[in-house]
């Protein structure tokens, strides 16, 4: 089999080294001459929107898959034509935006939350008085990591966070006091079989998340079961084949949907050496028409960012447990650059101490 991959970035090259051992090729296509990916597997450079050489991703693959969500909707459609794109393009659409997205998790009975989409700036202050303050401002389209998202703390700041998003159509949601993030990651192969991850909690800081600890502490299995079913609904709506991710806000028993990934997704890097089958493998499988691999946790994870610099890497090899990747790429603020995830046996706990004295902080 050989798949082609839309985007080069760390879960391209993640993906590509899953195939490696499952005899799976992967192509990449990314703008960069020299992009994560194309560092441990060939790639071609391109951009997302030029059609040669979308075609030429197209005519190495059986089937073509991507690493992010941006990918424009009408290069997926572009591929379609040529072979199978999966996730399907719907996916892609739905995830780029989030009013869309939203309607598609209450369509399957997953709450979200109170929002409604603001065009102009008139139409932020009749959101704003429906739904209150605190609310979040957010555009509706090609916001990522906290980008294009803003916090209305008093109505008379709307037109502040009008002007900070750009102008550009949003969506105003209101400000959840949510307990803690969590995200659901399942997977769906092509014949429909689906398997879910346990739920993993997430610590944001400036919207990038920096760690996340898996199988979450104090999931009941009611809740686990709740995620799993608005997440396989989610999938089975959009007939999708590959690896999702959900974020969610819990909210006592509840679970809210944020927003979704159609990819893999840097809340379930503790998987690969965390999970009986790691995410990418999982997603090669399902697109390629494979039997999916267990999703059950070998012990307890902890998944930390390396956001920005990059510590020494033999001090962190020296940490027991400790696991590190790097993307091989140049460090700048707030660029992800790696990650350290630290395993321990069932029932035990990873050291976070003994990281953070090899000089990676887990926030
Ligand atoms: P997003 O881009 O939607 O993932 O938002 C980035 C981060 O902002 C989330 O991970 C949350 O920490 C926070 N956030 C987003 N939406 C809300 C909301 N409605 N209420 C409270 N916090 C939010």
């Amino acid at each position: 089999m050989h798949v082609g991959i839309v985007g080069g970035g760390q879960l391209g090259r993640m993906l590509c080294l899953a195939g490696s051992s499952l005899g799976i090729d992967c192509t990449t296509l990314d703008p960069a001459g020299r992009s994560s990916a194309s560092q441990v597997a060939p790639s071609i450079v391109g951009g997302f929107d030029d059609h040669q050489a979308l075609a030429r991703l197209a005519a190495a693959a059986d089937v073509v898959t991507y690493e992010f969500e941006n990918v424009p909707v009408a290069s997926a459609r572009f591929l379609a034509e040529l072979v199978p794109v999966l996730p399907p393009p719907e996916a892609l659409e739905v995830a780029q935006d989030r009013v869309a997205e939203k309607a598609l998790f209450s369509q399957v009975g997953l709450p979200t939350a109170e929002h409604q989409a603001a065009g102009t700036l008139e139409e932020l202050h009749g959101a704003l008085e429906r739904i209150g303050t605190p609310a979040v401002l957010k555009t509706r389209r090609l916001g990522y990591d906290g980008k294009g998202q803003a916090v209305i703390r008093d109505p008379l700041l709307a037109e502040d966070a009008w002007r900070s998003i750009g102008e550009l159509p949003a969506i105003v949601e209101r400000f959840i006091g949510f307990e803690r993030e969590l995200s659901i990651i399942a997977v769906r192969g092509r014949d429909g079989s689906t398997a879910c991850y346990p739920l993993v909690e997430n610590r944001h800081r400036d919207g990038i998340l920096r760690l996340s600890i898996a199988p979450a502490p104090d999931v009941t299995p009611e809740l686990q079961t709740k995620a799993e079913t608005h997440i396989t609904a989610v999938m089975g709506r959009l007939s999708y084949a590959g690896v999702m991710a959900i974020e969610l806000f819990q909210v006592g028993d509840e679970l809210l949907g944020n927003e979704m990934a159609p990819r893999v997704h840097n809340s379930g890097h503790w998987t690969i050496e965390g999970a009986e089958t790691s995410q990418f493998e999982n997603h090669l499988r399902a697109v390629c028409g494979m039997p999916l691999g267990s999703c059950s946790s070998r012990g307890n994870s902890v998944m930390v960012n390396l956001i920005g610099s990059l510590p020494d890497p033999a001090t962190v090899m020296r940490v027991p447990g400790a696991h590190l990747h790097l993307y091989g790429k140049e460090p700048r603020p707030g660029r992800k650059v790696g990650h350290v995830t630290l395993t321990s046996e069932r029932g035990g706990r990873p050291d976070l101490e003994a990281l953070a004295a090899a000089g990676v902080e887990a926030p």
